[in-house]
């Protein structure tokens, strides 16, 4: 059975869906071991032994702590030569994508992004173009690497599993890749909210909302989801670049979508529209978005938002 080595993602500590999510692919292939740059508690390891990892490898080291993704490249590198994986497998987030990429170039791997499902011989399907087609692509290297976008799977857990020792790894760093530093950080950054490509529930919110949030991001908060924004939210301002949803944005798939005050331009819908239920708070009941909606609701967003948001809270 070919190694398959997985960069497991922790959410407070435990590992995170979408990781669970790529072993379960993971398991199609071949044996999972799994790589995790931080400290594994006994809990945590058990749970990816109860996903069928056979080892648990553990790296640590200070510049891992931030949002640095050249010393990760560099120590999943050294990984990769010490396990010899046909396939490493990282989650479609902004940084799981850019270490994905560092990471092939160092290998001289062949890199499919976006993936969202995984054959037994490797083969990645991907949904291109707003998902209007459909196209299944294999590395022709030794090495592959594919990243999969959250929420593309059912994590499934395996039967009959025994607890997994986590082994201590070392690596080396090289200056360079110790060289960069965090200047600043946008302060929604410690909201404590998921990534928004990771998110199970992402709650956006465009031009509607005239510029309040807080309704918004109560939801997001209610629901322990992650925030999104429309493109015209953010050209006004009012939500940075790094949380629009859509064809110039991050493309999401969350399990539920709530589209608040958001017309549904296509721009839009490329973004959003692979989701598997999509709620929409509209003025208008005319607005595009509701065609695509498993839910509309049509009536003011920070009513309906207040309201719900008593009711969440309320059970
Ligand atoms: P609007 O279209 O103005 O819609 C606002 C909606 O809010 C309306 O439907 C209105 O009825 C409703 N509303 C108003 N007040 C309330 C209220 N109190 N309660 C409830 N509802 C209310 N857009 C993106 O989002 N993402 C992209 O990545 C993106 N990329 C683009 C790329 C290109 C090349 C181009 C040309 C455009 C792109 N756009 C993108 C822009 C896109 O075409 C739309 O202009 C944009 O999505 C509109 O944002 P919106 O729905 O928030 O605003």
């Amino acid at each position: 059975m070919p190694t398959v080595l997985v960069l497991a993602t922790f959410a407070d500590a435990v590992p995170s869906r979408a990781t669970l999510e790529l072993l379960t692919l993971a398991r199609r292939v071949g044996d999972p071991v799994v790589v995790v740059l931080e400290e594994v508690s006994e809990a945590a390891a058990a749970v990816l032994a109860a996903h069928g990892v056979t080892r648990v490898l553990s790296v640590q080291d200070p510049a891992f702590d931030a949002y640095l993704v050249a010393p990760k490249s560099e120590a999943l590198t050294q990984v990769v030569d010490a396990v010899g994986p046909a396939l490493v497998l990282l989650t479609s987030s902004v940084e799981g994508k850019e270490v994905a990429g560092r990471l092939a170039v160092r290998l001289g791997a062949s890199l499919v992004t976006d993936a969202v499902d995984l054959d037994a011989d490797g083969t990645a399907t991907k949904s291109v173009f707003a998902g209007g087609w459909t196209t299944r692509a294999r590395g022709g290297r030794d090495v592959g690497v594919v990243t999969v976008k959250p929420n593309s799977v059912t994590p499934e857990p395996v039967e009959g599993w025994s607890p997994v020792a986590v082994e201590p790894v070392a690596v080396t760093l090289s200056d360079a890749a110790r060289g960069a530093r965090i200047t600043a950080r946008d302060p929604r950054a410690g909201s404590g909210r998921p990534g928004l490509t990771e998110a199970t529930v992402v709650v956006s919110g465009g031009r509607g909302t005239g510029g309040d949030f807080a309704e918004v991001e109560a939801l997001a908060d209610a629901l322990g989801g992650a925030v999104g924004a429309s493109r015209a939210a953010v050209d006004a301002g009012w939500y940075p670049h790094a949380y629009q949803v859509g064809q110039t944005g991050t493309t999401v798939s969350p399990q539920l979508y709530v589209a608040a005050g958001i017309s549904g331009a296509i721009q839009h819908r490329a973004g959003m529209q692979t989701s598997k239920a999509v709620v929409a708070i509209n003025s208008d009941g005319e607005a595009p978005i509701f065609a695509l909606a498993d839910l509309g609701v049509v009536g003011d967003l920070h009513e309906v938002l207040d309201a719900v948001v008593a009711g969440l809270k309320a059970d």
